[in-house]
């Protein structure tokens, strides 16, 4: 990587490396076990000009969202987030009976079934074919596409601007920034809203999160660079939330420069948060390597020490972010056994370069394992909560991150 994606900077800086890695989606399957399976570098710099934190674009979207494994309606927390967003944005935006919106990435539809339980005119774009097949059997309406100008005009002149344009979980997904920014442009109308819903860096940074750093990551936001990242498509921001989920997002409520007016106090109070964690220098990116090489001491530590007392470990969970920690900590089936998904399209496959088995949930209760290595570990209260019955045996939880914790029945 020689430039900046998003202002052409030469000015790139290291943030943390964690090597080479497979594509963090890539599960393989039992026949796929003795064929070659490529790495790639996973490499976070950040530009010293406009403070986008970025990795080089070595895997294209075309090739990972052809067949794309996540289907959002498997967490149940993220669906009733998803409801709760749209009876909030429906009032915030003032929809007319009439209006018209439209969610860019749209996966299984579920946040536009709750726009179509409401008589609402909606449109999904999502570009992965299996996951949009899914959306449109629920009843949402969904073109297979990638947001590019030109697909923005053509929804635009097809069905009309939007009054609100939802990109929840994207916008650090596609390498051509611009491009997308200015196709969000195109989609709305020009009085209406656009909502973005991303990872926050300065979060990422505080609390170790690196494990969410993989090649479908091409950039890492703090609001500083998102807004940045927003005017390159004509786009103002007028409002941010910052939310919980992926272990600390912010929602970015932007609208068409012309029609944006005065920012609220919430942006410049996380904009004042940002600079005082040293983000728009290089002094706040410069510690995180060696808080991140603890991580990964701490966790093989307790793996190894486990498997010296003869006790069993298994996983929960085989999230996309999972598969960075376990190649990162080089941890192989000798020291997590397999690990557990509630999608079945992950159960009998593998996890990408670690090779971990993948089950489904209910071998958990039939092994009684000693302890349980939850890897979506951002749903830390849902998970502790639905896995409860592992105490019922003595069996304890543990989260890897922010710092390797061990949970047992009394705590
Ligand atoms: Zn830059």
């Amino acid at each position: 990587m020689t430039r900046c994606r998003l202002c052409s900077s030469a000015a790139l800086a290291s943030v943390v490396d964690l090597g080479a890695t497979p594509p963090c989606e890539s599960f393989l399957a039992a026949d796929q076990l003795d064929l070659p399976e490529p790495a790639f570098p996973l490499h976070l710099r950040v530009c010293t000009e406009c403070w986008l934190a970025q990795i080089p674009p070595l895997i294209t979207p075309e090739e990972t969202f052809k067949e794309y494994a996540y289907f959002s309606s498997y967490s149940t927390s993220w669906v009733e987030h998803a409801r709760a967003f749209v009876a909030d944005a429906v009032q915030r935006v003032g929809m007319p009976e009439d209006g018209f919106v439209v969610e860019v990435a749209s996966n299984d539809g579920y946040l536009l079934r709750h726009v179509v339980d409401r008589g609402i005119r909606c449109l999904g774009i999502e570009p992965s074919v299996n996951v949009g097949a899914a959306a449109r059997e629920a009843g949402v309406p969904t073109l297979t596409e990638f947001l590019s100008p030109e697909t923005g005009a053509a929804v635009r002149a097809e069905h009309g601007p939007a009054q609100l344009v939802v990109a929840n979980n994207v916008y650090a997904h596609i390498p051509d920034v611009i491009g997308f920014s200015q196709g969000l442009r195109a989609l709305v109308a020009d009085d209406g809203w656009v909502s973005i819903e991303v990872q926050h860096l300065l979060t990422l940074i505080e609390e170790n999160q690196y494990d969410t750093i993989y090649h479908e990551h091409f950039q890492y936001y703090t609001v500083a660079s998102a807004i940045r990242a927003l005017a390159s498509g004509g786009l103002a921001l007028v409002d941010v939330e910052l939310l919980p989920t992926h272990g600390g997002s912010i929602r970015l409520w932007a609208r068409p420069a012309e029609a944006a007016g005065e920012p609220s106090r919430r942006v410049a109070d996380v904009l004042d948060r940002e600079k005082a964690a040293g983000l728009q220098e290089l002094s706040g990116y410069t510690q995180f390597s060696s808080r991140v090489a603890k991580v990964r001491r701490d966790l093989l530590k307790f793996l190894i020490e486990a498997a010296e007392r003869g006790e069993t470990v298994v996983g929960y969970g085989a999230p996309g972010k999972g598969n960075t920690l376990l190649n990162h900590c080089g941890i192989r089936p000798d020291l997590l056994a397999y690990t557990v998904d509630r999608n079945p399209y992950k159960h009998g496959r593998f996890t990408p370069g670690t090779r971990i088995p993948i089950l489904a949930p209910e071998q958990i209760a039939a092994d009684r394992p000693d302890y349980v290595l939850v890897l979506p570990w951002n749903l830390r209260t849902e998970l502790a909560e639905q896995l409860s019955y592992v105490h019922e045996w003595g069996g304890r939880l543990v989260f890897p991150i922010p710092e390797l914790s061990i949970v047992d029945a009394e705590s």
